[in-house]
């Protein structure tokens, strides 16, 4: 049997699975920025890291599991310039930031305990490692690939490209980024559209900030991922997986920020994405009101629903669908996922019931677990492995 194959991102390439230190397997995982609930969408993403962290353990790997919360620095339109999502959130509310940071992500462990999402072996936060991130900012200073003005620091990404490689990642030429870029305007202290910040200079309103040596201020949103992986996995890790959407520019930024603080030239082996869920063909988004919570998905209390479905039907139809390719929600697919899990949990139950009989039985149970285990170690391909079970 063929060993396990993930497809990597970054070489658009099935490589053969080879953790830096065997048995040891270190992966991170973008958490989510807790200002919101969480919908079905990023219940997506954080179950197929939990199929890839049941998997690789399955397979006896030693997994130190990282996937952080941000809470802090993420700004309203993913910009350099935006509202921070958490202070706006306080703000509206009149609620310390860390009410609303510790709400959401009340609200996410709930989730994912709903969908039977293992918890990571470690949870970071950003607030958590300002020094950390202070510190990195100094040493990308040192080696010449960011800047400060006015008490805030960006990456030089022209600069950075004269030596290393960006734009690897998500398939974006330099040149290409140059030219599709908005110029900037008078008001931007970046020295170039494509910049990026690090550390951002706060006034005295702002309502999270804190002392640095180029004033008070916050870390910029790429930057947490960066520090928070390299410090708990090391300077080159196995696994780095997110949402499709975050490919650019944070997770080319969180590459361009590793190699420019250490030197290291590849800090991630295996890039994983997962694709996105969408409703009857469109994407699934808040502002196209299809952006269902796991409530209503249980109650079936939605104008698109025709009846609630249990979160383990929701679960192991989204497993019906390898994670790589968009996945649609539609009531007929959830009722056929409905109807299938059914099935498996009435077969399970005989199983137990059941007393082996003495002697040869007809069924190979050693060829049967083997194709269950080929499927998976084909890029954790769990549509084969459900097909297999029927
Ligand atoms: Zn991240």
């Amino acid at each position: 049997m063929e060993a396990l194959h993930i497809s990597n991102s970054l070489t658009r390439r099935k490589e053969k699975f080879q953790p830096l230190n065997p048995p040891f397997v270190g992966m991170y995982v973008c958490g989510p920025t807790v200002y919101s609930n969480v919908h079905l969408g990023n219940v997506r993403t954080f179950l197929t890291f939990d199929i890839v962290y049941r998997y690789l353990q399955l397979l006896n790997f030693k997994v130190r599991y990282v996937r952080n919360i941000t809470d802090v620095g993420h700004l309203t339109g993913d910009t350099d310039d935006g509202e921070d999502k958490i202070g706006k959130k306080a703000r509206l509310e009149n609620l310390e930031p860390m009410e609303v940071v510790q709400q959401y992500t009340n609200d996410f462990h709930d989730v994912m305990d709903l969908f039977n999402i293992l918890r990571p072996s470690i949870e970071p936060t950003a607030t958590g490692h300002i020094v950390e991130q202070i510190e990195s900012i100094k040493k990308i200073l040192a080696n010449g690939y960011a800047y400060e003005v006015n008490g805030s620091v960006y990456f030089n990404v022209r600069k950075f490209s004269e030596d290393h490689p960006y734009g690897e990642l998500s398939g974006r030429k330099i040149d290409e980024l140059m030219n599709n870029t908005r110029e900037l305007d008078g008001q931007s202290e970046k020295r170039d559209p494509l910049d990026f910040a690090l550390w951002k200079a706060a006034n005295s309103s702002h309502l999270m900030q804190w002392p640095s040596p180029w004033g008070q201020g916050f870390p910029g949103w790429h930057l947490e991922c960066s520090v928070m992986s390299t410090k708990y996995l090391g300077e080159k890790f196995d696994i780095h997986g997110g949402g499709m959407d975050l490919k650019f520019p944070h997770h080319e930024c969180e590459i361009a920020q590793n190699i420019g603080a250490t030197g290291c030239d590849c800090p991630v082996n295996y890039w994983m994405h997962g694709n996105m869920l969408t409703v009857n063909g469109r994407k699934m988004a808040k502002s196209e009101g299809n952006g269902f919570t796991p409530e209503e998905l249980v109650t079936g209390n939605h104008k698109l629903l025709d009846k609630g479905y249990s979160p383990m039907t929701v679960r192991f139809f989204m497993l019906m669908g390898h994670y790589a390719s968009t996945l649609d929600f539609s009531n007929e697919a959830l009722q056929a996922a409905e109807k299938g899990l059914s099935k498996l949990e009435k077969a399970m139950e005989t199983l137990s019931k059941l007393n082996p009989s003495a002697g040869e039985g007809t069924f190979d149970v050693e060829s049967f677990e083997n194709k269950c285990r080929a499927a998976m170690n084909d890029d954790f391909n769990t549509p084969i492995l459900i097909a297999t079970l029927f």
